[in-house]
């Protein structure tokens, strides 16, 4: 994603869906106790106050009427394309069990739900987008988990285990270990969907409707890789999910009015309704780490997903409370704030193949349980012919060689030193040998042109300074400052971050002729032979040189100046002496009070030259020799 860029936010959509009665003699008694208002908004009685109604608003409300195509194209496949985008999106289907989720989400063979069609949808879209000539190729993979009682079980594979939820460093969430079935029509998802939800109802019935206390979660990934430079890479997630039933397991029967109960049995389920008060309340801390539910939702809720939340109700007056809680729910996750950003990163794996049945891979151990035999049956997700096509369309060394030589340059040696770590090399370069040897050369040959124009570079130089040399009066007629010399530049090494004081040349000049001289500036002509490049007789080259000459005089009234410095001066006034630092000034002072004044300047320049260290450890043992000679005396 762009950095820094905060995306801009998008609002968890609610849609509220009542179903029909499926208790036909209950309808005929007329125990609606829910009904909608308009497209937006439903009422529900106050079971408080019967002369009173509640009403609720959301973004959409869907009458005991609608279909299910009504539901899915209101409010699910708008969110779709977003998918494309590299951004993620989620639908959650809430409510009481036997309000209508698995209804709205799976459907019937007569009258498919969410999880259908957007598939159906979303493999047409990829199909459309990653079509020959477009600019990504995508591919897209199916996982399918449930979450019971606070467990990750991998409804693709039964056998696994529990597994983890983790996080990678750009806030993406990971379940390694989890099957991802690689997808490219609707008859290689049923093959794995089926099956996976067969297994769930087995065990619903086995275990005591296991159903409606899991959380069914569909996971669908869009890959996309960019065809050309910048070999952009963008993966969208999206998540189904039938969420167990919200009513309090802990009651049972179903006769009468449901009393509801504090407390909660899912404790996902219960952590998701804090999690949604938290972002509601913009507290600092989101408790999405609760429950694996939230975890896995992190980045669909509050996160970085489009999300649309279809609470079911029920008409009839038995779910009344469960209704109510459904709405009251629904009404606070209307106020959360998503920022959906792009998933984008570039590719690391060009030209890797996109493997077709895999796990979310982390460490070894997963890798290796990933590895079966279907593998190898199912091959690639794109058609092998378009695979082909493609990759002969955009060769490795095409995309490379539109690289920057530097980067190119970088990466090769990159390739080399992983490849004498005995390592495949970077992924990158894992080009074919002949083509990675052409790419060397180019870079070769880029550096011997480079080389060249600096030997070039280098001819010009002396051919200017020959002219210089053959033609004096032409150098004469240049001034001082104008005069530079290319031969004398290329052997100047520059030194940076020190400070240097340039005096021009003209207050030198003003100060040599000043009639008050003590200090003068002598031009000296010195001959000095330069080498040649091509070999030839090096050549003789006059160059000018500046001495400065001081007067005795004001050389002993200079010397004397220090040394009076040296003698009265505080430590403070002592700083100012070049080289002198704190440290240095206080050991000299020190010095003088053992052994009286400095009698010369040489004395300083003793001290000078010494690092702190070795003058304190010279003084030390002056004073321990002093202190050694009070003592003897004392005795004495
Ligand atoms: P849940 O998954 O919430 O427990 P189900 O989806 O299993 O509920 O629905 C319970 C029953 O109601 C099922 O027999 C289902 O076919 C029926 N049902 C739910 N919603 C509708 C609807 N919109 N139209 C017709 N029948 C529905
Ligand atoms: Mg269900």
């Amino acid at each position: 994603m762009g950095a820094g860029r905060r995306p801009p936010p998008a609002r968890v959509r609610v849609a509220v869906r009542l179903r029909p009665f499926v208790d036909e003699t209950a309808g005929a008694n007329g125990t609606f106790c829910v009904r909608g208002l308009d497209s937006c908004s439903l009422e529900i009685a106050n079971w408080r106050n019967h002369q009173e109604t509640l009403k609720y608003q959301f973004d959409a409300f869907y009458g005991e009427r609608s279909s299910q195509q009504d539901i899915y194209a209101g409010s699910v496949q708008p969110i779709l394309r977003h998918l494309l985008e590299g951004q993620n999106a989620s639908v959650l289907a809430y409510g009481p069990t036997g309000a209508g989720k698995t209804h709205t989400m799976l459907g019937s063979p007569e009258q498919p739900g969410v999880i259908p069609r957007a598939l159906m949808d979303l493999l047409q879209l990829t199909r459309e987008e990653g079509a020959e000539g477009r600019p990504w190729t995508l591919s897209v993979t199916m996982s399918y988990l449930e979450i019971y009682q606070e467990k990750v079980l991998d409804l693709l594979d039964p056998a696994s285990g529990d597994l983890v939820i983790r996080e990678d460093c750009r806030g993406n969430i990971l379940i390694p270990g989890l099957t991802q079935k690689p997808i490219t029509s609707f008859a290689d998802f049923e093959r794995h969907f089926l099956p996976a939800s067969r297994n769930r109802t087995v065990g619903a019935t086995r275990l005591n409707q296991r159903s409606s206390r899991s959380h069914a979660v569909l996971l669908v990934k869009v890959d996309q890789r960019e065809r050309l430079a910048p070999f952009r890479q963008r993966e969208g997630k999206l998540y189904l999910i039938d969420l167990a039933g919200s009513e309090d397991n802990r009651r049972t029967g179903n006769k009468g009015l449901r009393l509801k109960e504090s407390g909660a049995i899912n404790t996902s389920l219960f952590v998701l309704g804090k999690v949604v008060d938290a972002l509601n309340q913009g507290l600092p801390r989101v408790p999405y780490r609760d429950s694996k539910l939230t975890r896995l939702l992190q980045d669909s809720l509050g996160g970085s997903a489009h999300s649309i939340l279809i609470a079911n109700i029920a008409p009839e007056r038995c779910f009344y409370l469960d209704t109510v809680s459904a709405l009251n729910f629904a009404a606070r996750s209307k106020e959360v704030i998503n920022r959906p950003f792009t998933n984008e990163s570039l590719q690391l794996h060009v030209f890797a193949p996109v493997k077709l049945s895999q796990k979310e891979q982390l460490g070894p151990s997963e890798a290796k349980k990933t590895r079966g035999p279907e593998e190898e049956e199912i091959g690639n997700p794109e058609p092998p012919a378009l695979l082909a096509s493609a990759s002969q369309k955009f060769s490795p060394l095409q995309k490379l060689s539109n690289m920057d030589p530097a980067m190119l340059k970088h990466l090769l040696s990159l390739d080399r030193l992983l490849g004498s770590q005995g390592t495949q090399g970077t992924p990158l370069l894992s080009t074919p040998r002949r083509e990675r040897m052409v790419l060397m050369k180019t870079v070769e040959e880029k550096d011997l042109e480079i080389e060249r124009l600096k030997m070039k570079q280098k001819e010009l130089e002396a051919k200017v300074l020959a002219q210089e040399a053959v033609d004096p009066k032409e150098k004469e007629k240049l001034s001082p400052t104008m005069h530079q010399p290319l031969a004398r530049r290329t052997v100047t090494v520059a030194k940076p971050l020190k400070k240097a004081v340039v005096i021009p040349l003209q207050l030198i000049q003003e100060q040599a002729a000043s009639p008050n001289a003590d200090i003068h500036i002598l031009k000296k002509s010195r001959k000095k032979k330069l080498e040649c490049l091509d070999g030839s007789e090096p050549l003789e080259k006059a160059e000018d040189c500046w001495e400065l000459q001081i007067s005795p005089e004001l050389l002993v009234h200079g010397r004397q100046k220090i040394l009076d410095l040296l003698n009265e001066g505080s430590a403070r006034d002592l700083r100012s002496l070049q080289r002198i630092g704190q440290k240095k000034a206080q050991l000299i002072v020190g010095w003088r009070k053992l052994h009286g004044p400095f009698s010369q300047v040489e004395d300083l320049e003793r001290v000078k030259v010494m690092s702190g260290k070795q003058l304190e450890s010279f003084l030390k043992a002056n004073i321990l020799g002093l202190a050694a000679a009070g003592q003897h005396c004392g005795a004495s």
